[in-house]
C-alpha cells in the first residue's frame, strides 16, 4: 500500500494513494504505517492536493558509497562498515517542491536514493528482525554541495542546506529493498540507472548498523546510498528520481533569490 500525506484547504491529512486518486484515512501517517485497520474517511484526486513529505524526520540518516557499481565507478575500493552522516529535519520538504540553490556553491548534485522508513522506536536491533522497525520504503535526493563537501573536513555544510532532503512522494509498505530499480532523470535525461541489489549494505543490514549507534525514531529516514551516474545540477533543471514499486519523486531547481 502506498501511504502519503497531503494538505487540503488548509488542511493536512494522510491517505492511500491509488494511481491518481487519494482515498483519505483517519490518523497520522505514522499511525496507518503501524495500523492494521485503516477508517476511511473521504476521496480526492491527486491533482487537487498538495503533495507534502511523507513523515517529519528528527533525523535524515545517511550512507555514503553503498552500490557496488558506484564504487566500481569511483574505482574505490568496498567499505568494510558503512560511513555515516546526517541531514538535519529543516532539509526535508516534498515531491514538487524547489531545491534552492545556494548562493555561493559552485556544484550541485544529485544522488537518488532508496529511502528507510522507521515506523517504530529502533534502539540496538538484529538485522534478522529490522523488518519489524521499518514501515516502509520512500524515495530520497540526497542534494549535495559537491564544491563545499571537497573543502570541508566533514560533510554536515555540504548535505545539509535547507531544501537539501527531497523526500516522497508517498511510503510504501509491500516492498522489496534488495532488488528493484532506481533511475534518475535530469531534465527528461536518463542519468542513474541501477538496481538496489548492487547495494553492499541492504536496508536491514542498514537498521541493524545504524540502530547501534543511535536510536531511530519513528518517522526517521535512512537515505541508502546512490548508484552510478552522479552529476550536477543547475537552476531550472527537473530532477525525477524513480524506484520500481514507488514512484516518482520530482523537484525542480530554483536560484536563492
Ligand atoms: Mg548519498
Amino acid at each position: 500500500m502506498k501511504f502519503l500525506r497531503f494538505k487540503i484547504n488548509g488542511k493536512e491529512k494522510t491517505g492511500i494513494l491509488n494511481g491518481d486518486s487519494i482515498t483519505e484515512i483517519k490518523g497520522s501517517m505514522l499511525e496507518a504505517l503501524n495500523s492494521r485497520q485503516l477508517e476511511k474517511t473521504g476521496n480526492f484526486k491527486i491533482e487537487d492536493v498538495k503533495v507534502l513529505p511523507p513523515v517529519s524526520p528528527s533525523k535524515v540518516v545517511c550512507v555514503g558509497l553503498n552500490y557496488r557499481d558506484h564504487a566500481k565507478e569511483l574505482d574505490m575500493k568496498l567499505p568494510t562498515e558503512p560511513t555515516l552522516f546526517i541531514k538535519p529535519s529543516t532539509a526535508v520538504v516534498g515531491y514538487g517542491d524547489n531545491v534552492v540553490y545556494p548562493e555561493g556553491s559552485t556544484q550541485l548534485d544529485y544522488e537518488a536514493e532508496l529511502g528507510i522508513v522507521i515506523s517504530k522506536e529502533a534502539h540496538h536491533v538484529k538485522e534478522e528482525d529490522a523488518a519489524d522497525f521499518i514501515g516502509g520504503y520512500t524515495i530520497l535526493n540526497d542534494v549535495t554541495a559537491r564544491d563545499k563537501q571537497r573543502k570541508d573536513i566533514q560533510w554536515t555544510r555540504a548535505k545539509s542546506y535547507d531544501t537539501f532532503a527531497p523526500i516522497g512522494p508517498c511510503v510504501e509498505t509491500e516492498l522489496d529493498p534488495t532488488n528493484q530499480n532506481i533511475s534518475l532523470k535530469l531534465s527528461g535525461k536518463l542519468r542513474q540507472d541501477s538496481n538496489t541489489k548492487h547495494m553492499i549494505f541492504n536496508a536491514y543490514k542498514l537498521v541493524e548498523f545504524i540502530s547501534n549507534v543511535m536510536t531511530l525514531k519513528p518517522g526517521d529516514v535512512i537515505g541508502t546510498g546512490t548508484p552510478p551516474g552522479v552529476g550536477s545540477m543547475k537552476v531550472g533543471d527537473i530532477v525525477e528520481v524513480s524506484i520500481e514499486g514507488i514512484g516518482t519523486l520530482k523537484n525542480v531547481i530554483k536560484a536563492q533569490k
